[in-house]
């Protein structure tokens, strides 16, 4: 029963007691006046009928004196006497009667005195006649016995008329409180119907909103336990502290149990768990009921009667006292064995996919390698003939410029499939340091500003706001992105030009470093913003057909932007020009020292390799592939570096252990023994006899992530991806001979 309902009824009660009890005192005390009235009453009554009496007695008293004295009959004289005697009780009477009435006492006294007054002179005559027998009767004191009988009517008329007077005042009185009596008793009666109606109109609807609530539970209970056994979920609730639980039908039935209880224990649950999942489902539960865990979501295996293994999802709730205990857990058991089977084959086919995936990956970076490694021997001798353009006629410079520049193209396709398949097979990796950025804008410039003249266009390069700065990230991917968005910015425009423009901005308090490459060129209509970074697209088959390129650059460039965390922005209109915004988060450092002559141009680090040199520095070139060996003997010709060919490990093994490199560039798939073999070899014979180490530089074409790794793991002091790049090359070279000079 609800409190409200308690309080109210209490109070109603209450109520109700106290105004039945005011309403008793006023009947009782009302019923204890009228009774006092009719006291009154009944005394005035008495009063006036022992008066009353009187008179009677004392007219008899005379009347059987004047028979006595005319017939002498001696009874006359007994009714006399008998009558004196009633009159002087009535008198007494009327005395004890009006005690509290001084008044009336003193009219009675009076009364009594007349009345001895008259007994004397009636006994007087008697004896007078009878002395004077046969004498004829003379009654000489008549006229006083009158007077005296009168007096004792006057006085007794006069008790009798106070008394009438008293006796009308009483009536009244006593009707007055009847009628009030009578009024209170209406009053009480129709007050207490009204406050049983409000009882019973309180009770009433007590009830009604009690039958009510009855309703709406029994209601709730149809459809919870509609609900419970309508639903495809098995229910669970568990009394923890008398360990007693309810299951609902189907908890039971979607393992194919039908006979189980619906009242169990734990163990009824506990006992069909997976053994692999037992320790791990008790484990949670007890974190949960301890309170370290918010939420009760947990899945595992339970045994169907059949004897397959069921997965099932359980979701609860438990209920805490004001301590933390738990009470009491509540919760649904979901068979999710399909969803699970569906997922394990998602995830099987996921991983088939990047499987496959990931050979396509690795088969285009085995492709590239494969077209690579010739190719970096085409564009080496393409570039040394190129250096010797003043020895070829007009018709044969023209034939090797066509070459040089058909073997860059090319390389730039390889490099951006390279690119394409490293961020595919997610092994492209960062390769972060310290760097100037104005080194690299100053080189990118210097690139392209060829381009754009050749072309006739403006080219407009402000990075003031960045000059001074000094950075940590990856330089060469940076140059990277750079080279391509103003490369197309370049291609796509043929009238105008081309401005870029480095700055900071600051975004929710991050420093980004913003490149904007403007251009008054084509334009790309808004609908193909996206379809320009995705892979292998192109805005208009036709512009395609006009300006050639892959569809590969902004992918790549975008995809690099965000590996970096960045991000890079396109707007632009149609016929008017396009703004590609390179935003990129970088962290800024103290200047290095060691500038490392990380981008320097290939003039300055001759000019230095030159100044390392003596007579008796020799490198070691460990390559199989012919036009490797050309292109990287000519690089150290131009700079008058002396070295030995080795075509295998095992060549490089003897040559080196006859004599001591100062440096060696190791090719590492090689016959007979490969490159991180005999680095190996090289490295025990060092630390056997306590030698120096010579700087060994390894080279591969697979340039995937893993390779630089394999090169330092097997002993190499760095690594350069094929092909050659020559200033690069020479940048290592200067390293070691640097480092060489410093140790020496
Ligand atoms: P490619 O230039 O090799 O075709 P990209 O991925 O670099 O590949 O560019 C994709 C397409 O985006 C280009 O084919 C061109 O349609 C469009 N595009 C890129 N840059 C510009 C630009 N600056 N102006 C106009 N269109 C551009």
């Amino acid at each position: 029963m609800d409190k409200v309902f308690i309080r109210n009824f209490i109070i109603f009660v209450t109520t109700l007691l106290l105004c039945s009890g005011t309403l008793s005192y006023f009947l009782i005390e009302g019923e204890r006046n009228l009774g006092k009235s009719e006291t009154v009453v009944e005394e005035t009554y008495k009063v006036i009928t022992e008066a009353e009496q009187l008179l009677k007695v004392t007219e008899s008293m005379l009347s059987a004196q004047r028979a006595y004295l005319l017939t002498q009959k001696e009874s006359f004289l007994q009714r006399y006497e008998n009558n004196k005697n009633l009159g002087s009780n009535h008198i007494a009477r009327l005395t004890m009667l009006n005690e509290d009435d001084p008044e009336q006492l003193s009219r009675i006294d009076e009364i009594r005195q007349y009345f001895q007054e008259l007994s004397l002179e009636l006994d007087k005559r008697a004896s007078t006649f009878v002395e004077s027998a046969r004498d004829p009767i003379v009654l000489d004191n008549v006229e006083y016995i009158d007077t005296i009988r009168n007096n004792i009517f006057r006085l007794n008329q006069a008790i009798l008329e106070q008394k009438y007077h008293k006796l009308n005042g009483a009536i009244r009185n006593l009707e007055d409180k009847k009628e009030q009596y009578f009024e209170i008793l209406l009053i009480s009666v129709g007050f207490g119907t009204v406050l049983i109606l409000i009882l019973n109109t309180f009770l009433l609807q007590a009830q009604r909103k009690r039958s009510r609530a009855e309703t709406n539970l029994k209601g709730v209970e149809e459809r919870l336990s509609l609900a419970i056994d309508g639903t495809q979920d098995g229910i669970f609730d568990w009394n923890i502290k008398s360990n007693e639980v309810f299951y609902s039908r189907r908890f039971f039935e979607m393992l194919g149990y039908d006979a189980k209880p619906l009242h169990g224990s734990l163990e009824d649950f506990t006992s069909l768990l997976h053994p692999e999942d037992k320790d791990k489902v008790n484990d949670y539960m007890n974190e949960y009921l301890k309170g370290n865990l918010s939420e009760y979501i947990q899945e595992f295996r339970m045994k169907h009667k059949s004897g397959r293994w069921v997965w099932i999802q359980s979701r609860a709730k438990a209920v805490f006292d004001r301590n933390g205990n738990a009470l009491r857990m509540v919760g649904a058991h979901t068979d999710i064995t399909s969803v699970i089977k569906t997922k394990e084959k998602l995830e099987t086919e996921k991983n088939q996919a990047l499987e496959a995936n990931k050979a396509k990956s690795e088969f285009l970076a085995h492709m590239s390698h494969e077209i690579r490694t010739p190719l970096t021997a085409i564009s080496g001798i393409a570039e040394i003939l190129v250096k010797q353009k003043d020895k070829l006629n007009k018709k044969q410079a023209q034939l090797v410029k066509t070459l040089q520049s058909s073997t860059a193209s090319l390389k730039e396709l390889i490099n951006d499939i390279l690119d394409f398949s490293k961020i595919e097979s997610g092994e492209l990796e960062l390769n972060e340091s310290s760097f100037e950025l104005d080194t690299i804008f100053e080189e990118t410039i210097s690139m392209m500003a060829v381009k754009a003249n050749e072309k006739g266009v403006s080219f407009v390069f402000d990075y003031e706001d960045i000059k001074e700065e000094t950075f940590y990230g990856d330089g060469k991917r940076i140059r990277q992105i750079l080279v391509n968005l103003i490369g197309n910015a370049i291609k796509f425009t043929d009238q105008g030009g081309v401005t870029v423009q480095a700055y900071f901005e600051d975004r929710n308090d991050i420093e980004f470093l913003r490149i904007d490459i403007s251009d008054t060129g084509i334009g790309i209509s808004p609908e193909d913003f996206d379809l320009v970074f995705d892979s292998f697209k192109q805005a208009d088959s036709s512009v395609s057909r006009k300006y050639g390129g892959t569809g590969l650059g902004l992918p790549i460039s975008r995809k690099l932007a965000l590996f970096m965390g960045g991000d890079i922005f396109l707007s632009s209109e149609l016929g008017k020009g396009s703004t590609f915004s390179l935003l990129l988060p970088l962290k800024k450092t103290e200047k290095s020292t060691d500038k490392n002559n990380a981008l320097m141009n290939v003039a300055k680090l001759n000019e230095k390799i030159l100044l390392n040199l003596n007579e008796e520095t020799k490198v070691l070139i460990v390559e199989d592939y012919e036009g490797n060996i050309v292109v990287i003997g000519y690089i150290l010709d131009e700079i008058g570096l002396d070295y030995d060919i080795a075509k295998t490990g095992l060549e490089a093994l003897e040559k080196w252990k006859k004599h001591h490199y100062d440096l060696i560039l190791m090719d590492v798939q090689m016959p007979e023994m490969d490159g991180f073999t005999a680095t190996k070899e090289i490295r025990k014979v060092e630390a056997d006899q306590r030698m120096d180490p010579t700087p060994i530089i390894g080279m591969t074409a697979h340039a995937l992530v893993g390779d630089k790794d394999k090169c330092i793991a097997a002993g190499m002091d760095s690594y350069l991806p094929k092909p050659i790049v020559e200033p690069d090359l020479k940048r290592e070279i200067l390293k070691y001979l640097n480092k060489k000079k410093k140790a020496a």
